[in-house]
């Protein structure tokens, strides 16, 4: 079969590789210029670079880690993260060691012995009766995290899940469903994190190379011609006989338009959470060594600021400083349609309010704004259970990580399921 893949990002990339692996002829159409979505790394200079997107693997990517074992990326590309990352929780101006696993949760003088005794027998009920692999358990997904939480106590909420929910994945946990919150809450009490040599999207860029790649190439719409599908591109209308829309839930509602009924009923209620960040760096071998998680709803989630040898969200040289400061995605909508260059200077300065001691961005030699409206699907109460009762009929199949998990992994995954769809010729 003649089969197009709408979308170079992981999942789309997946799929392809996948496709062409099982005899198919795959063309891969990407609006930007670039391969590799939400991965993009950005470069500066020899040596450095920062990830815009995502900014870490994990030892649980149990597939993603198998397809680069597959093709000799493992011992290239992974390696184990340098990071400390923002590991302190700032409240009342005091820092307290930031965690979400039980045993450090002993120690915690931000919580009393009533949470303490609470948070160990849920996570040890988890641990017992959650899946290891990312998979939801569906009996919970009508639920909302929230709801799932409330019995731990207010100070448990507050303290563990908001910040380590509401901040990575830049959703209220009112709008996030209990089975997502529960599966990523099992795989974190005994994970590791790797990051990327050369960026998130170097894996991505080499295996595009592989494959038949047109960038530069947005699809506006997609058309049944008796047998064929035809897709309106911006080099006008091409045919195929099936298409994989790997492209974020929005963006395939659109491509469809002209063809409601291909598309599951739900597709249009996938929101995504938005996100504003900002990276600087500058030359100086003075150290750094500051990382903070603030509590949920602020404009700003975490402060990062270290020198380069302690790593980056991708590389700094080691005689650099680098600094990254996040927005809380829930309330960050209201950065995207202003200047950036005023954005990025309110941040900074609300970075420096918490930080006193950090280079100004006149100070900064880099300076890199990043702004998505779609950083990460919302894997809302019911996601799951919709998903479950949706097959992927050719000839339009979908991928993507809203299909699956919101992130590579789940990117990835949803890739494999779209090509298995089609099996071999
Ligand atoms: C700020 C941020 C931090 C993140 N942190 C992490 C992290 O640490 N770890 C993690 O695992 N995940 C993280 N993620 C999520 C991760 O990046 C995504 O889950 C993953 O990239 C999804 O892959 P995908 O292929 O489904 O979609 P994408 O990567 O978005 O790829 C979709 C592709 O489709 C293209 N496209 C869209 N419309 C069209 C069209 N009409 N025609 C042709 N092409 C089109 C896009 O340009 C894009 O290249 C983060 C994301 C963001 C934004």
């Amino acid at each position: 079969m003649k089969i197009a893949v709408i979308g170079a990002g992981p999942a789309g990339l997946t799929a392809a590789f996948r496709l062409q692996q099982a005899g198919h002829t795959v063309e891969v159409l990407e609006a930007l210029p670039v391969v590799g979505g939400r991965t993009h790394a950005e470069h500066f200079g020899p040596g450095h670079h920062c990830d815009t997107g995502a900014g870490w693997l994990a030892t649980f990517y149990s597939h993603t880690l198998r397809l680069f074992d597959e093709l000799g990326y493992r011992d290239h590309f992974v390696r184990q993260r340098a990071v400390r990352g923002a590991a302190d929780l700032l409240i009342d101006g005091q820092l307290y060691p930031w965690s979400y696993r039980a045993a450090d949760i002993e120690s915690s003088p931000l919580l009393d012995a009533d949470d303490k005794r609470r948070y160990a027998a849920y996570i040890d009920h988890l641990m017992q009766v959650q899946p290891d692999d990312l998979r939801p358990d569906l009996g919970y997904d009508h639920r909302d995290a929230l709801d799932e939480f409330l019995p731990l106590g207010e100070r448990p909420v507050e303290i563990i899940m908001r910040s380590l929910f509401e901040g990575p994945w830049f959703a209220r946990l009112g709008a996030q469903s209990a089975a997502h919150v529960r599966l990523w809450l099992r795989v974190l009490q005994d994970s590791k994190f790797f990051q990327l040599d050369g960026g998130m999207d170097a894996p991505w860029l080499r295996l595009a190379e592989s494959l038949t790649v047109r960038t530069g190439e947005p699809v506006e719409r997609l058309h049944r011609r008796g047998a064929q599908i035809e897709l309106t591109c911006a080099s006008g209308g091409r045919r195929y006989d099936a298409v994989v829309l790997a492209a974020p839930a929005p963006a395939a509602l659109r491509i469809l338009a002209d063809e409601p009924d291909l598309a599951p009923p739900w597709l249009g209620d996938v929101h995504y959470a938005p996100q504003v960040r900002v990276y600087a760096a500058r030359a100086t071998s003075e150290d750094a060594h500051f990382g903070v998680h603030l509590l949920p709803p602020t404009d700003l989630f975490s402060v990062e600021w270290y020198s380069g040898r302690h790593g980056a969200w991708g590389a700094c040289p080691p005689d650099w400083q680098w600094a990254l400061v996040c927005t809380y995605g829930a309330t960050c909508a209201k950065f995207l349609g202003q200047d950036p260059r005023r954005v990025q200077q309110t941040l900074w300065d609300e970075a420096l309010a918490i930080c006193p001691e950090m280079f100004t961005l006149a100070e900064a030699e880099v300076i890199h704004y990043m702004g998505w409206e779609w950083a990460v699907p919302i894997m809302h109460p019911g996601h799951y259970r919709n998903l479950a009762s949706f097959q992927n009929r050719p000839p339009v199949v979908f991928a993507g990580d809203w299909m699956n998990n919101a992130c590579v992994e789940g990117a990835v995954r949803s890739g494999e399921a779209a090509a298995a769809a089609f099996g071999r010729t």
